[in-house]
């Protein structure tokens, strides 16, 4: 492994998502990734400007705000689909910014789940790292990682195990572990649920978060889930209320996250019901944050978060009778373990301690190549 140079700081363009400007909530853990690397790096003596499109909220010490069509989000698409660009892309606007501005940094960490800037990496004289978002969902996105991984296989950011290893065939895709992290001083620890009880479930309304298992849970224990996040697929939401009559659903909107942390924090337990490999599961570093144990399936990113009987339970996936067993044990979750347990490993120092050690080993080999 290279050896990390002396720590100088470093200039950083971070380029988001052209799924949404930031704070619109449509990138979802993206636009939380952004923030804390901005913040994290920032502390650090990094020099961090941010690109993204036009009307994203202000971060970092330059956010250049860039007009085009925006990208429609990957997760909705097909295995097989092609990738695409629109008319007056955004992204291929950003990009095309991206390649202007260069000279000006160090490094670029891509944090779009999109085929351009992988395929662009070669072509670019600044070194570009790819901040990986979600597991594998489309055999062009896989194969254009595997280009960046045979020529730079140290350019592959991704927040979990379970995440990186959807992108292997038989071949592993190299990928530095990232994990994720928050503000934790922007969170409030409730230590004690609020009375009468009920559950949380965080995130996008949309299929791949599995509310209909949520439903289910509340219908057969009678408890009440207050749910947050972006209504992305309104005609799944009144599916799962036709089809469950007796859960006791309440919509709660998206707020912003200070809004949102002070929300949660009274739930008795968060739930992730998922049905896709959740890449990580920003909203289980959130929950625990203000004490709520996570209770998760066997799948994806959450299972590298929850230490199972310490900060929440792991039960099998897709099986709603062992959620409702964990339901009935959450009392024996200490609300103060989990916060602490967010404290060691997803602040945003603990995120920017393992991002800054990546970047100077990308900067430091690219700088020893060109000597
Ligand atoms: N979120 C929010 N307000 C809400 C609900 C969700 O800001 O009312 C944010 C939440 O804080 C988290 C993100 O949406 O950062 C969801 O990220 P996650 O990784 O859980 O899922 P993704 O949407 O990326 O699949």
């Amino acid at each position: 492994m290279t050896e990390p140079t002396n720590r100088l700081p470093l200039r950083i363009l971070l380029v988001s998502t052209p799924v949404g400007p930031l704070g619109s909530g449509i990138g979802g853990g993206v636009e939380l990734t952004l923030h804390s690397l901005v913040y994290g790096l920032g502390a650090l003596g990094h020099h961090v400007e941010v690109m993204a499109p036009a009307g994203s909220l202000h971060v970092g010490a330059k956010v250049h705000q860039i007009e085009g069509t925006l990208q429609v989000s990957s997760q909705i698409g097909a295995r097989d689909e092609p990738a695409q660009l629109p008319a007056g892309s955004v992204l291929a606007a950003m990009w095309n910014r991206v390649a202007d501005i260069q000279d000006d940094f160090d490094v670029v960490i891509n944090l779009a789940y999109d085929w351009l800037p992988l395929f662009l990496t070669r072509f670019m004289r600044v070194p570009v790292v790819h901040f990986i978002s979600m597991g594998s969902l489309n055999d062009a996105m896989d194969s254009a990682i595997r280009e960046v991984a045979d020529r730079y296989p140290d350019r592959l950011g991704a927040h979990s195990r379970a995440q990186a290893a959807s992108f292997c065939g038989d071949v592993p895709v190299p990928f530095r572990i990232l994990a994720n992290g928050i503000v934790t001083d922007r969170y409030d620890v409730h230590l004690s649920a609020d009375d009468p009880p009920y559950l949380g479930s965080v995130g996008r309304i949309s299929p791949e978060k599995g509310l209909e298992d949520v439903a289910e849970l509340s219908s057969r224990t009678g408890m009440t889930v207050k749910v947050w996040g972006m209504m992305q697929d309104p005609v799944y939401w009144q599916q799962i209320l036709d089809d469950h009559p007796d859960a006791h659903l309440e919509y709660c909107g998206f707020l912003p996250t200070d809004e949102l942390q002070a929300a949660i924090g009274g739930c008795s337990a968060l739930i992730m019901a998922h049905k896709w490999v959740e890449a990580f599961g920003n909203v289980a570093i959130e929950a625990m944050a203000t004490g709520v144990p996570v209770i998760t399936y066997d799948r994806g990113g959450p299972t590298e978060i929850v230490v199972d009987g310490e900060t929440g339970y792991i039960v099998a996936a897709d099986d709603v009778d062992a959620l409702v067993g964990a339901v009935q044990r959450i009392e024996g979750i200490e609300r103060i373990r989990c916060r602490q347990r967010v404290e060691e490993e997803y602040s945003t120092a603990a995120l920017a301690g393992r991002v800054e050690q990546w970047l100077h080993e990308v900067v430091v080999a690219v700088r020893s190549s060109q000597a």
